[in-house]
């Protein structure tokens, strides 16, 4: 069954359901080693993977994120690839020539597995909205895999930024230095700020692979007080339901 759209402040928001499945046995952990503090269970966590499609009403399109990419992706070692963004966006009528601007949320593979093909960007026409400071974190094999290849292609925002018919960027460091997340009305597409629901009763709880636990934790607090204070909505990249409004 796939997941079903949103409006939002105009704005339509498809989420895309790039694969379900658990990690793999690479960086698979129980879940309280994952979630120290916060899971105190072990059942498995199955992960569900969404980009999220933006269209306005003039027909401009963001996608959030790439998904996971080929079966012999970068991401082929942990996640359950093939990615299935292509059906997904073929199945709300939009063509990979017909996005506008993709914003990386963050240079994880399973976040830039389907933004290059062969070498070349898979959104031909498209611009890659990504942080200054989450490039000059990456690896020099996420530079050979994923960035170079963009070229011309990547738009470098420094900090929070207006892309179009009110859709933002907000800079949200801490799972990755230059991790960032989207905003549209009262809708924040949260990428890895948010990984588990136990993060939304105490967003203090840690993520095993955030590159700063402490300031993912701050920012974590920080963002989903504000989501909370406007009664508004997030939507993230890992929970089984695409949107979640905050209690
Ligand atoms: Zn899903
Ligand atoms: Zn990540």
């Amino acid at each position: 069954m796939p997941h079903q759209p949103m409006t939002v402040a105009g704005v339509e928001v498809f989420p895309l359901c790039d694969a379900v499945g658990p990690m793999g046995e690479t960086i698979r952990r129980p879940l309280p080693e994952m979630f120290p503090g916060g899971c105190h269970h072990d059942g498995e966590w199955i992960l569900h993977f969404h980009c999220y499609l933006l269209r306005d009403a003039a027909g401009r399109t963001v996608l959030v994120d790439t998904g996971i990419g080929p079966q012999d992706g970068p991401a082929a070692s942990w996640a359950p690839v093939p990615g299935a963004l292509a059906a997904e966006l073929a199945r709300v009528g939009t063509t990979p020539e017909e996005v506008d601007t993709v914003v990386i949320t963050h240079l994880h593979s399973d976040h830039v597995g389907g933004a290059v093909a062969d070498g070349a960007p898979v959104f031909p026409n498209a611009g890659y909205v990504l942080q200054r400071a989450e490039i000059a974190a990456a690896s020099e094999a996420v530079l050979d895999h994923v960035v170079r290849p963009l070229g011309d292609r990547v738009r470098v925002v420094d900090g929070d930024a207006d892309l179009s018919s009110g859709v933002r960027v907000l800079h949200a460091p801490g799972h990755t230095p230059g991790h960032q997340i989207v905003r549209v009305g009262d809708l924040v597409l949260t990428g890895d700020l948010v990984l588990h629901p136990v993060q939304l009763a105490d967003p203090g709880v840690p993520y095993l692979y955030d590159d700063d636990p402490e300031l993912a934790a701050r920012t974590r607090a920080e963002v989903l007080d504000r989501v909370r204070a406007e009664g508004g909505l997030i939507s993230t990249a890992h929970f089984a339901e695409p949107f979640t409004r905050l209690p």
